[in-house]
């Protein structure tokens, strides 16, 4: 296993990315307060560049390479944000990336990579078959793999998003975060327990093959069947032979809660007209966690929002109260 991520590598994440990624703002929710009954705060991460917190990572892998690696270029499986992250990152370095995904990644998140002049491949029906092409371009290419979540670095420099929460809020009793393969919950979790070890961190997924979840219960990785869902960014598994995440995870994370779809639909919609915000799936579980009363918080709580790649069309059928994501899952 890899060495676990401290503050002190988070810290000199923040030096090195500094000037290629915004600080985001934190906002106290009035109506989420008024239900909780204590202070919430939104950590407004979907106004990240590239729309994801996922440019944190990648912009931090990417300048830890070295000038031999920066000339062959990168490779990464991605559900869409992290290859938007590093796409964005390796044309602000003049590098070659090659994105691998597949079919179940929605249209406006592969129109947007291949906008940022990254070459993209459409490959299978899981992240896992998508792994396999990416593990071939690395044999056969020499191209750099640059994983979403499982590489100190990448969750090094997710964790620089919890280093702004804690001065933010420095009295955060609670942070709520979207949970997938675990590069952001590592990397928060590390640094508001570095700075605050009472604080509590809470991971959400959604239940439609929460492969983290699974794994935690099972005391090890485990392959869960990854099927469709509106929060399309959590999809996919931690890996088998995972190295940083899960021991990560299974140390830091106080609890992780479970969202249905109708759930995950009901924070989009709470974000768009109670708060004004425009957020993907997996960018509304937390406050669909919190509005499901699926978690118990006392004192200030500061929740996630990840990011807002939703496609437009899906947003508005849901606003409308035309979709709960049912259908498209189906
Ligand atoms: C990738 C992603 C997540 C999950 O991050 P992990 O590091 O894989 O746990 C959550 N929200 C959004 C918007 C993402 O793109």
């Amino acid at each position: 296993m890899t060495r676990a991520i401290a503050l002190a590598d988070i810290r000199a994440a923040r030096e090195r990315i500094a000037n290629k990624i915004e600080r985001t703002p934190t906002v106290l929710s009035q109506s989420l307060s008024d239900r909780a009954g204590h202070p919430v705060h939104l950590k407004l991460e979907h106004h990240q560049t590239t729309g994801a917190f996922k440019l944190r990572g990648a912009s931090n892998a990417i300048a830890a390479l070295s000038p031999e690696e920066k000339s062959r270029g990168v490779v990464a499986a991605s559900t869409g944000n992290h290859g938007r992250a590093l796409a964005h990152a390796a044309k602000l370095e003049g590098m070659r990336a090659v994105i691998c995904m597949s079919k179940l990644v929605p249209k406006n998140k592969l129109d947007a990579i291949r906008r940022l002049g990254a070459d993209v491949r459409v490959v299978g029906d899981s992240q896992d078959d998508a792994q396999h092409d990416v593990d071939r371009l690395v044999a056969e290419e020499g191209l750099v793999m640059l994983p979403p979540f499982d590489h100190p670095d990448i969750v090094a420099g997710q964790g620089t998003l919890g280093l702004e929460i804690m001065e933010q809020v420095p009295n955060a009793a609670c942070v709520l975060v979207p949970l997938s393969g675990g590069g952001l919950a590592a990397g928060v979790a590390a640094a508001v327990k570095g700075v605050s070890p009472g604080t509590k961190i809470i991971g959400i997924s959604m239940a439609r093959g929460a492969a983290m979840k699974a794994s935690l219960d099972a005391g090890r990785p485990v392959q869960v069947e990854e099927l469709p869902t509106l929060a399309d960014s959590l999809g996919g598994g931690i890996g088998l032979d995972n190295r940083l995440t899960f021991a990560m995870c299974r140390e830091l994370l106080d609890d992780v809660i479970l969202l249905s779809e109708d759930e995950i639909a009901g924070g989009i919609r709470h974000a768009y007209e109670q708060e004004r915000e425009i957020v993907e799936g997996a960018g509304a579980v937390a406050i669909g966690a919190l509005l499901a009363g699926k978690v118990k918080t006392s004192g200030p709580t500061v929740l996630i929002l990840s990011g807002r790649n939703i496609d437009m069309s899906l947003h508005r059928r849901i606003v409308c109260g035309e979709s709960s994501g049912r259908e498209r899952a189906a």
